[in-house]
């Protein structure tokens, strides 16, 4: 018997659903191939899109993720220079809005990862596809 994938594995590394095996996205996370979203895993068969406008939900779990990440980086930004004035705006302004550009291929990635293993009860974990 091969050895099961763990549910935090496939989050981590953005593995199908189904099968915790194949990827759910073509290309890198950061690259210069754009990453999309297949609609079926090569693995399994499985779709991973189970319903047309599926991912418009993930909309909701990024937005969430920019919400806390521009808290944390907020606060980042607070340790060093201080707090929210006149003088520190700027920086404040242009850190989370930088902070926000370069993590959006994250939070595109993981809204729907999210989405799908956390999110989606009708999306079940396949131990039978889950084999070399
Ligand atoms: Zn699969």
């Amino acid at each position: 018997m091969a050895e099961k994938t763990s549910k935090l594995y496939a989050i981590v590394h953005a593995k199908c659903p189904h099968c915790r095996r194949g990827d759910v996205f073509t290309g890198s996370m950061y690259g210069f191939n754009i990453q999309h979203t297949k609609e079926v895993c090569s693995r399994c068969g499985q779709r991973i899109e189970i319903e047309p406008g599926y991912f418009y939900a993930a909309m909701y779990v990024s937005y969430a993720m920019n919400v806390v990440e521009m808290l944390i980086v907020s606060f980042i930004i607070y340790l060093l220079v201080g707090p929210l004035e006149d003088n520190t705006f700027w920086t404040y302004l242009i850190v989370i809005f930088a902070g926000c550009f370069i993590l959006s291929p994250f939070n595109y990635r993981y809204s729907r990862i999210i989405l799908l293993h956390i999110l989606s009860p009708n999306i079940k974990y396949k131990p039978y596809y889950d084999n070399p």
